[in-house]
């Protein structure tokens, strides 16, 4: 679904993503890990088209994405503040996009339905979201990206906010939620036991490279640099 060709991101001299190649299949789950300043979240934004590059291609779908705006590629982000609006409720939020794309109401309603339902907060709609938990607020943050059913849904530390325990529930659910869906997913991470429990493989960054990729048992039993060994041990 995604073919990353040679990448190449510079801020001045310092080159943030260096002739990165990346596959992601059709309804793969796909972590990217690496240490801060590893390229992770530029990684992203190129894929979402909110970062020039000085080099190389993304397809999606096979398609050439030079030129096409973010709201145009297919893919749904959601990011670690995932700002949502304080002043509208629940359903506002999830239907924020569905609203922009010229969704008519009935069909918006039912729809913030089924994603409450999916996301675990049945009923939610009127609800502030300033009066809910974090975790409630992810729910609602992912429901949103999940509302105009993107082909390629993009995270960037999506349960970052979050206390351990609940990220540990979260992941196990999001991992079941995309499977059932058949969503496609990208996803940014500094916490490996998140990544290999969610992931079907993993990418670990390191200044801009692409250090490691292979499923998550792979890298934990054959890591293929020092650097990767010494990253899986000491980052908890
Ligand atoms: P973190 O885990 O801290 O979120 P990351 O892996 O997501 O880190 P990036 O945000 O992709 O890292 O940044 C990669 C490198 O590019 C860093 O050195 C960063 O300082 C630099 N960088 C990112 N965005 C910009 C920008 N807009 N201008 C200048 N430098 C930038
Ligand atoms: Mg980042």
């Amino acid at each position: 679904l995604l073919h990353l060709e040679k990448i190449g991101v510079r801020f001045g001299e310092r080159a943030a993503l260096d002739a990165v190649d990346l596959e992601v299949a059709e309804q793969e789950i796909v972590c990217v890990l690496g240490p801060s300043g590893s390229g992770k979240s530029t990684l992203l934004r190129v894929v979402a088209g909110l970062q020039h590059t000085d080099s190389g291609r993304v397809l999606l779908a096979g398609r050439d994405q030079s030129g096409v705006p973010t709201h145009r590629r297919g893919v749904g982000l959601m990011f670690q503040d995932h700002q949502l609006f304080p002043q509208r409720d629940v359903a506002g939020n999830v239907a924020f996009g569905l609203r922009m794309r010229g969704t008519g109401r009935a069909e918006t309603a039912r729809k913030v339905a089924d994603l409450l339902d999916l996301v675990g907060l049945p009923g939610a709609q009127r609800r502030s979201v300033a009066a809910l938990s974090g975790g409630e607020q992810q729910r609602v943050a992912l429901a949103r990206a999940l509302a105009p059913q993107p082909r390629l849904l993009m995270l960037d530390e999506p349960l970052g906010q979050l206390d351990r325990s609940l990220r540990e529930r979260l992941v196990v659910e999001l991992r079941d939620l995309f499977g059932r869906l058949g969503t496609t997913v990208l996803a940014v991470t500094h916490d490996q036991g998140e990544a290999f429990a969610l992931a079907d493989r993993v990418v670990v960054m390191r200044d801009g490279r692409i250090a490691q990729a292979g499923t998550p048992l792979e890298v934990w039993q054959r890591p293929a640099s020092e650097f990767v060994a010494r990253f899986l041990g000491f980052d908890n």
